[in-house]
Parts: structure tokens; sequence; C-alpha cells
């Protein structure tokens, strides 16, 4: 009997009274109680993406929307740029190149954020640029990419979309998609969602919309003028993922009665006591600035990190590692969705117990007292 702790940034735990909903018998998709539904989902979409833009659900897995958000936008022989400072910054460029476009990558070492100065440099290079495609939190390192100050300098450029793969920063900390100007924003459901994989998001300006009339890309089951106009109707262009849409509508009660910016105090919060119990064992962070979804650490220089997510995982904890060059170097601890201070608190108790096996000096309590000073507001 094992009573198991997932604390991945994605997928992520499910409550249970989602997990419940989820149970019930499959509605029709095409009835008029199912398209209440997916139409007040839409709705209370909304204020999570911070616009009042629909915000359209694709079927897919996160990638699926990033894909859309390429392949209705673009034209043959566009220029995109991209933030290539992680897995998931690279995989703009490989959507971008899969359909032929000409992707200008900006390289950014893995940990640390883009500098406004070389976007402004890579748009006064590619003043034609259809896009600047980047992460708000780009969860194979953990950092924060300034979103602001991105979508600033897109704002004044009438071709360019500022297009952000909010995934792991929608519903964990803000970003003001109408106020700052992001033109599109995707999300998935397996992050701060609390739902299984299986569910994107994605919303659009009035810009962006517009430059999708003149997209000729290829393109079939991720046309976004198709499902935006069905979707205004409560009603996907195919059959829709039911179970996860009405397990979608029991979370949005909870986000909406938490309220968004209390949603976003409580990931800030749990975020910054990790942060402090990493630091409290004499660890190093990965990424600056980091994004709120997920902590990134060093091992140790003369550890290997799998050392420390194999220790963690024989207590029944699963953690991510790094990938690519980080793989055996770092280590990453998900705090996005359903968490508690309590599972933080686990989970730092575990890396102590596992750093204490594997040699690493440290008085022992100080990662988890340093967690507890935090949430206690000292
Ligand atoms: C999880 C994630 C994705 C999407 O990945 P899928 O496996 O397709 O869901 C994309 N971008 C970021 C930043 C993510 O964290």
């Amino acid at each position: 009997m094992q009573k198991r702790l997932l604390m991945t940034p994605g997928p992520t735990p499910i409550p249970g009274d989602v997990l419940l909903a989820m149970a019930q018998p499959i509605l029709h998709h095409r009835t008029p109680e199912f398209k209440g539904l997916l139409k007040s989902c839409g709705d209370d979409l909304q204020p999570i993406f911070a616009t009042n833009e629909q915000v359209l659900m694709l079927s897919s897995s996160g990638t699926g929307a990033m894909e859309a958000a390429i392949t209705n936008f673009c034209r043959h022989g566009d220029t995109i740029i991209t933030v290539a400072g992680g897995k998931f910054g690279q995989r703009w460029g490989q959507i971008g190149r899969a359909y032929g476009l000409s992707v200008v990558e900006i390289e950014v070492e893995w940990g640390q954020a883009v500098e406004l100065s070389a976007i402004e440099e890579a748009l006064n290079e590619h003043p034609g640029a259809r896009g600047i495609y980047v992460q708000a939190s780009e969860t194979s390192t953990g950092v924060r990419h300034p979103v602001q100050g991105i979508a600033a300098l897109c704002r004044t450029r009438s071709e360019t979309l500022c297009v952000v793969d909010g995934i792991t920063a929608v519903g964990v900390e803000p970003l003001e998609m109408d106020k700052w100007g992001v033109d599109i924003v995707v999300s998935g459901s397996q992050k701060a969602f609390m739902l299984p994989p299986g569910l994107a998001f994605i919303a659009c300006s009035e810009k962006a919309w517009a430059m999708a009339e003149q997209s000729d890309l290829p393109r079939f089951y991720f046309d976004l003028l198709k499902e935006r106009k069905n979707q205004a109707t409560g009603q996907t262009a195919y059959t829709s993922p039911v179970s996860l849409v009405v397990g979608l509508r029991k979370v949005l009660d909870r986000m909406l009665a938490m309220g968004v910016e209390a949603l976003h105090e409580h990931h800030d919060t749990l975020a910054r006591g990790t942060r402090a119990g990493i630091l409290a064992l004499g660890l190093k962070l990965l990424a600056n600035p980091p994004a709120t979804s997920v902590t990134a650490a060093w091992a140790p220089d003369d550890m290997d990190a799998g050392d420390i997510i194999k220790g963690i995982g024989q207590r029944n904890i699963k953690i991510a590692g790094g990938q690519d060059h980080l793989k055996g170097r770092i280590f990453r601890i998900g705090h996005l969705g359903w968490f508690s201070q309590a599972d933080i608190i686990a989970t730092l108790s575990a890396l102590e117990c596992t750093l204490a096996d594997l040699g690493h000096e440290f008085s022992p309590g100080v990662g988890v007292v340093a967690a507890a000073a935090v949430f206690e507001g000292k």
C-alpha cells in the first residue's frame, strides 16, 4: 500500500471532485446540455486568461495549440522569431521548420531569460517577422521570460504577433493578455488546470484574427477560424473531449471561487517556499528569474541529479529531471495546480533524507524550516 505524491510540472495531480465528475456517464456532445457546458467553460476561461477574447478548446496536448498558433497565422515563406532557451522554446522552431517557415532562433543560455535588447535586435533585423514565439514560463529550465516587455515591442509593429506559450503560466502567475497586448496565449489541461492531458486552449487578439484571414499554411483539424465560429455556439467542429470538459467545469468553479489574484498568490507562496528550502540546503537554483510553476535546482557538483530523483522516488515522491545537456545535473519540483504547502514540505523532507544518504552536508531540517517560515509569513 503506497501513497504516491506527483510533484512534476505536468501532468499534475487531480482533485477528487474533478475525478468523480469525469467518471459520470458520458454526455453526447451535440446536445443542449453539453452546448451550455462548453459555452460556460469558454466564458469562465476568459478571466483566467485575462482576456475578453474567446478562449478556444482543442482536443490535444499543449503542443497541438502551439502548432495551431503557427499554422493559423503564418503564410508560406514567412519568418518567425523564437526564443530557444529550453526544450519548449526549441519546439516553436521545430514546428515552424516543419511547415517550411524561416525560423530565426534567439539563443539563450538555458536557465537565463531572454534580454529585451535581443528581441529588439531580432525585430530590427527581420522587420517582416510574422511573430515572436516565446514561453512565459520555460518549464524545462524553470525560467520566466519578460513577456510584458516583449508584447510592448510587438504592439507597435502591425505585422508581428506576440505569441506566448503560457502552458505553465496561465492560472499560475500574472499573464495579462489584453492589458499587455499579447496576441496569442496557449495553455494545456495537465498543468495548472489540474486535469488529465488531452485538452489545449488558445486565445487570440483581434490583430491575430485579422492575420489569420491571410494565413495560407496547410491545416485541417486545428482550423481556428472554424473553431471560433463553432465554439461561439457551444460546439467544437469535431467530437469534443466530453469528459475533460466536464472536469474543466469543476476546475473553473474551484479557480473562480478562489479568485484569480488569490490563485496567483497561492502559487507564488508555494514557489517561494520551495526556493527558500532549496537554498537553505546549500543548493543553487538554475533559473534567473525563476518562474512560479516549477523550481529547477543544480545537484551538488559531486552528485548525479538522477540519484537525487531516484532517492526521492524511493520515498514515493516523483519529481522531474533535466533534459538534454542538463540531464543528470538538475532536478525540478513542480508546484502548479493541485498542490499544498504540506506537499512542498514533504518533498523537501524527502530531498533532505536523500541528500543526507548521498553525503551532502547540511544541518538536518534547515530546508523544511526555511520553507515553513515562508508559509508562516516570517
Ligand atoms: C507541458 C508544456 C508544453 C506542452 O507539452 P505537451 O506535452 O504537448 O502537453 C508546452 N510548453 C510548455 C512550456 C510546457 O510546460
